[in-house]
């Protein structure tokens, strides 16, 4: 090319390919965090104690993004995008941690979106953890084409929707509130104040507090210790067991009759004792569909699946969302 010489116009190249995404996901005990790749892999996957209040979270949130740079981009200004899933209430539209005990956030909350840019200068979005894991479960069943429900059965009891390929937030964020639907009648009295709600009866806390009730030493993964005394032949765990999958079976039969998604997820903590939750809810929606032709066309039990194991589902989905929030 010599000077006066007319150029061609510039050939337009393949699409460059998506940058980084970081996703963090911030529970009571730990902070799980994830990179994924351009192609949507997972690149990193890295997980820090939680420090409760407002400045331990927003610091522990910085120091794992660092790591989580040292893994994969080098620098934290090259992960591309930061996407946060969070326990607690959070406004998603300002970023902003509302109230969450088990991260030691009241009062005036915290602006975790903003503190993370204003250190990092990447796009960072803040979601519900429930709703970030379902974004994650979505991903990981690989069909695009499904309305996918993520029913997290973990201290309490919540649904994320994915519908037609899209986050159902609603229009106060409280679409997949199921927990609050009050299910039996003069039952035990709800942390929202309601009574007989179905996280009364159907949570790893309802869960806990039935067993202790009944006299039991209190345990650190209640299901697990229900499971295997039930399965020594004792009888009281039996039922609080079979009661407690009764109720998450009617959590299922909720969402198949009010969204009717394709597929419901039993994730959360309580899923963690795995193919025995599965087992029993799918036998309590057999024993439901049996009286109802209308249950059994709906082929209840065929519909639930556990979650897909891999790595935290709730840091994936919030890095997937914080990606789609940079307009990547
Ligand atoms: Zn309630």
């Amino acid at each position: 090319v010599t000077l006066g010489e007319t150029l061609p116009p510039p050939v337009p190249g393949p699409a460059a390919p998506p940058p980084w995404a970081a996703g963090l996901d911030i529970g009571g005990t730990k902070i799980e965090g994830v990179v994924l790749g351009p192609g949507g892999e997972v690149a990193a996957h890295r997980r820090s104690p939680t420090v409760p209040g407002p400045d331990g979270i927003l610091s522990g949130a910085l120091a794992l993004l660092g790591v989580l740079a040292a893994d994969t981009a080098g620098r934290v200004g090259d992960l591309g995008s930061v996407g946060v899933g969070t326990a607690g209430v959070v406004d998603d539209r300002e970023g902003r941690i509302l109230h969450a005990v088990n991260l030691g956030i009241d009062g005036d909350g915290l602006a975790l979106a903003r503190g993370i840019t204003q250190a990092t200068g990447l796009p960072a979005r803040v979601e519900n953890d429930v709703n970030a894991a379902a974004v994650g479960v979505y991903a990981a069943l690989g069909s695009p084409e499904a309305d996918v429900a993520l029913l997290s059965v973990g201290t309490g009891l919540a649904a994320g929707l994915v519908l037609g390929g899209r986050l159902r937030r609603g229009a106060r964020s409280s679409a997949g509130e199921i927990g609050h639907l009050p299910v039996v009648a003069d039952g035990p009295t709800c942390v929202c104040g309601q009574r007989g709600c179905l996280e009364a009866v159907a949570s790893g806390r309802a869960l806990a507090l039935r067993w202790e009730a009944l006299g039991r030493p209190p345990a650190a993964r209640p299901a697990a210790a229900i499971l295997a005394s039930a399965a020594g032949g004792d009888a009281a765990a039996c039922e609080v067991w079979g009661d407690f999958c009764a109720h998450l079976a009617t959590a299922v039969r909720i969402l198949l009759l009010t969204v009717d998604v394709d597929v419901v997820v039993l994730g959360g903590g309580v899923a963690g004792v795995g193919e025995p939750l599965l087992a029993g809810v799918r036998d309590a929606l057999d024993r439901q569909a049996a009286t109802s032709q209308l249950l059994r066309r709906l082929d209840p039990a065929s519909r639930v699946v556990l979650v897909p194991s891999g790595a935290s589902p709730a840091a994936a989905g919030a890095a997937l969302l914080g990606r789609a929030g940079a307009g990547r």
